[in-house]
């Protein structure tokens, strides 16, 4: 049955429901609507430094009114620069206090993989929504905790999938939903950067680094977002070429993916090779994208002649925009925890194929 959430709410009023809710819980019934939803960050690493804190400086829905940090000076430095208030300042363990503060709706988990897990079921005991950055959570078992965990609390879970909220990526799965040049054929996708560090979390097993979850959720995305399906068989081969550097993990994944329809999709991904791109190939056509998975500027063409090049001015405060826009209406998330649990599902079966040498259903 369809609720208009506006109707819930008022239902929920006469029947004194609101007690039944704790006042985190339900945003709207139990304290006035603001207008926009406070947000804390969890990890003040460089995606928080330097690309979310600039980003909700610009957004129109929320704003920045917390941090988590293990780093005192951390929390002075951005205490200063975005005058956040003192008892909005939390660490890795006193984070659960957060329960008891109004101001703060919304924790946003940018912490190294292995950590997402546990943030994200913290985050939803004390009755918050919560943001998490990709990839999900190194396993299928982390995802589904986080997912339950966020249904058992009421709060919503929205994966960093900042790409999914780009007209320019949302352009190309429109042509794909309205057959536009007939079924996709063959997808070919690469993602990668070049990573020199030694010591980061990147490099380490333990820490969910590898470049499958970091950039190869991307190459994946081309390829499951290009095609509208799911896959459903993956061989995989990973390398590299730095030993010295990729002791735990692989520098480099090639991983082939069958989908349902028949369409194959070729993908790469890499921390030794500078590359960002799809091409879709269709029956009638054809789409490509150059790059396919940046903060700015993703771009490209279609055989027909048409340009994909629609402004953005800053992805990441589109992303968190929409995203509140949906837990302040309680409608659907772009993408949902479900979106993070899909791409981890094939991660898995790229690991496995690795170990085996084998093809590996999904
Ligand atoms: P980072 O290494 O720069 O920051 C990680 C933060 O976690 C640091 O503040 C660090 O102090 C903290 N931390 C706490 N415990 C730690 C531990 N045991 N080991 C290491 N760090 C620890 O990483 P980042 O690039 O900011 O990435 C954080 C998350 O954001 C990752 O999930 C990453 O994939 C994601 N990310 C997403 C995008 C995107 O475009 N969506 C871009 C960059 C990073």
């Amino acid at each position: 049955m369809h609720i208009e959430r506006r109707d819930f709410l008022s239902t929920l009023s006469m029947a004194g429901a609101a007690t039944l809710f704790s006042g985190n819980v339900l945003f709207g019934a139990t304290r006035p609507k603001k207008d926009k939803l406070g947000i804390a960050l969890v990890g003040l690493g460089y995606y928080s430094t330097d690309v979310l804190a600039p980003a909700l400086q610009l957004t129109e829905k929320c704003q920045l009114v917390g941090i988590v940090t293990g780093t005192p000076a951390k929390a002075e430095t951005w205490k200063a620069k975005y005058n956040i208030a003192d008892k909005n300042i939390y660490n890795y363990k006193n984070f659960d206090q957060i329960a008891n503060n109004p101001d703060i709706d919304i924790v946003y988990v940018v912490l190294p993989p292995s950590m997402h897990r546990e943030f994200v079921v913290r985050a939803a005991k004390a009755g918050k929504h919560v943001f998490c950055e990709k990839p999900m959570a190194p396993s299928v078992a982390d995802c589904l905790a986080m997912i339950n965990a966020c249904k058992s609390n009421n709060v919503k879970l929205a994966i960093g999938y900042r790409c999914q909220h780009d007209p320019n990526i949302q352009a190309y799965m429109k042509a794909t939903k309205e057959g536009k040049f007939g079924k996709v054929k063959m997808v070919t996708s690469a993602a990668g950067y070049i990573d020199n560090r030694s010591n980061h979390w990147k490099q380490s097993k333990a820490l969910g680094g590898g470049v499958m979850g970091d950039m190869g959720v991307y190459a994946l995305q081309g390829a499951r977002l290009a095609t509208g399906e799911e896959p459903i068989s993956v061989i995989a081969q990973a390398s590299t070429t730095r030993p010295e550097i990729y002791k735990e993990v692989e520098e480099t994944m090639m991983f082939m993916l069958d989908f349902p329809s028949g369409a194959r999709a070729a993908c790469q991904t890499s921390f030794g090779i500078n590359m960002n791109y799809l091409q879709i190939t269709y029956e009638k056509g054809w789409v490509r994208m150059e790059p396919q998975s940046g903060y700015k500027g993703n771009k490209g063409s279609m055989s027909d002649g048409s340009i994909i090049d629609f402004p953005l001015k800053n992805q990441q405060a589109k992303q968190m925009d929409e995203d509140c826009l949906a837990i302040l209406n309680n409608t659907a998330l772009i993408a949902p925890g479900e979106e993070g649990l899909r791409d981890i599902k094939v991660v898995e079966a790229i690991y496995k194929s690795v170990a085996s040498g084998k093809n590996v259903k999904i």
